[in-house]
């Protein structure tokens, strides 16, 4: 029952093939987000007692029905939401094959393509931000989160060698980071499980354009280590989620030079993605100046989750982090060769192979390509902010990145019950999906991202018609 007899096979394939073509070409004309009912959706799986085998095809109906019902269909062209975009054909079709193929990451040699694929990647991202890409190191990662807890345990590992073995009962005192209050809050779990707790994450005051005070980060670490604490990090966001702002890298990397060569980490997640266009490469100026960057496949470039990427400019940090005494039942074939065991270098053992998606979509697209995949939806942010202002919205952040945060002008535009009614409306609809952010001092606020190729013209009007009518049938 495991292995499907040929023809059976043949048709599974025609009817994934199928199902994946209708949901790429159809997508559009569903509504964005519909009714996720639970009750529903566990009566429909309670029949799944595993006593009785159900047909093949009955299963792979069941599940593309039901994926086709209980989802908020990110792919959607007026999907305004998180950094989740429509994924790209090659970055399927390399999925797809990663599961039938296999390959295992964690020695290099079971799996030698795969792995000079991720690094040939790494090398060539590298590039793109700055870095010497013959000196450069990483690896691939689950996501962005994954890829901020290696940048925590790396930057760890070279202010404190001794932890490694010792643990922080060996230090005399306290680490400590620094962020904005925009920052990934996954740096929280970061330092949660890093065991330095969640009071070691400093939250540096930022400008009226919510970027972090170089000013204020430095008089933040000097108070510290006369209160004595041992800062060693320093994050820049370069696009936060909830706004799009971009830390002003270069003076971050300043101050960190000046504090003694503190880890500078720029979270490039999403807006990493600017590096690849050059008139929006100037946003997140001074990454070239990071120690390590975290960027995410799986936002801008569009390809499936999860395909994060952790990069640093520290030859070596990866495997003094991450190397323990080979296991007895590692192969150990790629020895002598100038290679490096995936799994001695990353927090993962066995691993599947997340850079194909990467490869195969960047080699059909090329950088020209995704140039101008990005290029058009930061010209449809610049029109989402303008149709907002002829509706009489107000765009309350400050980004080149087509992220809008927004209020209404009206008496009780700014409130927090009016702005989260607007969203639900919206969201209701069926029309779009958008969301509610807070930003800190800024107040709360509407938020709509344009994360998709597919998104045009026509899908950003659609959504300021549907706020039209959100608000009118709130106020
Ligand atoms: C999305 C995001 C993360 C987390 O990445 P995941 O891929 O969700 O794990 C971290 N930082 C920033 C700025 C992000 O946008």
């Amino acid at each position: 029952m495991l292995m499907l007899d040929a023809e059976t096979r043949g048709e599974l394939w025609r009817r994934v093939a199928e199902a994946i073509e209708k949901y790429t070409t159809g997508v559009g004309e569903a509504r964005v987000a519909p009714d996720l009912g639970l009750e529903e959706i566990r009566q429909a799986l309670a029949p799944f007692d595993f006593e009785r085998p159900v047909p093949p095809l009955e299963a792979l109906d069941f599940a593309v029905d039901g994926l086709w019902k209980w989802q908020v269909h990110t792919p959607h062209p007026r999907y305004f939401g998180l950094f989740n975009p429509a994924p790209a054909t090659m970055g399927i079709a390399a999925d797809a094959l990663v599961a039938a193929f296999n390959p295992q990451l964690a020695a290099w040699s079971h799996s030698p393509l795969a792995a000079e694929v991720e690094q040939h990647l790494i090398r060539a991202f590298a590039g793109r931000f700055g870095f010497d890409p013959a000196r450069a190191e990483g690896t691939f990662t689950s996501g962005g989160a994954e890829a901020n807890h290696t940048a925590l345990s790396t930057a760890l590992t070279r202010a404190f060698p001794e932890v490694g073995r010792r643990g922080l009962m060996a230090l005399r005192s306290q680490p400590v980071i620094y962020v904005s209050p925009q920052a990934h809050h996954s740096f929280l779990k970061a330092a949660r499980l890093a065991g330095l707790g969640m009071e070691a994450v400093r939250e540096v005051r930022v400008d009226s354009r919510l970027r972090m005070i170089p000013g204020e980060l430095a008089a933040r670490i000097r108070e510290d280590r006369e209160a004595g604490c041992a800062p060693f990090l320093i994050v820049a966001t370069a696009g936060s989620t909830s706004a799009g702002v971009v830390d002003p890298i270069a003076d971050l990397a300043q101050v960190a030079d000046e504090e003694g060569g503190l880890w500078l980490h720029v979270d490039a997640a999403w807006g990493g993605a600017a590096a690849i266009v050059p008139e929006l490469r100037p946003v997140i100026e001074g990454t070239a100046r990071a120690s390590s960057i975290t960027f995410d496949a799986h936002k801008w470039l569009s390809v499936p989750m999860g395909a994060g990427m952790y990069i640093t400019r520290h030859a070596g940090i990866l495997e003094r982090t991450f190397r323990v005494a080979a296991a007895g039942y590692m192969p150990r074939d790629g020895a002598g060769l100038p290679v490096a065991d995936p799994y001695a270098h990353s927090m993962q053992w066995s691993r599947r192979f997340i850079g194909l998606k990467v490869f195969l979509s960047l080699a059909v697209a090329g950088w020209e390509g995704y140039a101008e995949s990005i290029r058009g939806q930061a010209a449809l942010g610049d029109r989402l902010r303008e149709r907002l202002r002829e509706e009489g919205w107000i765009v309350v952040n400050d980004t080149p990145l087509p992220v809008v945060c927004f209020v209404d002008s009206g008496a009780e535009g700014r409130s927090v019950a009016f702005l989260e009614g607007v969203a639900a409306a919206v969201v209701a609809s069926g029309e779009a999906w958008i969301s509610n952010v807070s930003l800190g001092e800024a107040g709360p606020a509407l938020r709509a991202c344009i994360t998709n190729y597919r998104t045009g013209p026509e899908d950003v009007d659609a959504l300021v018609a549907a706020l039209g009518k959100a608000r009118a049938s709130i106020c």
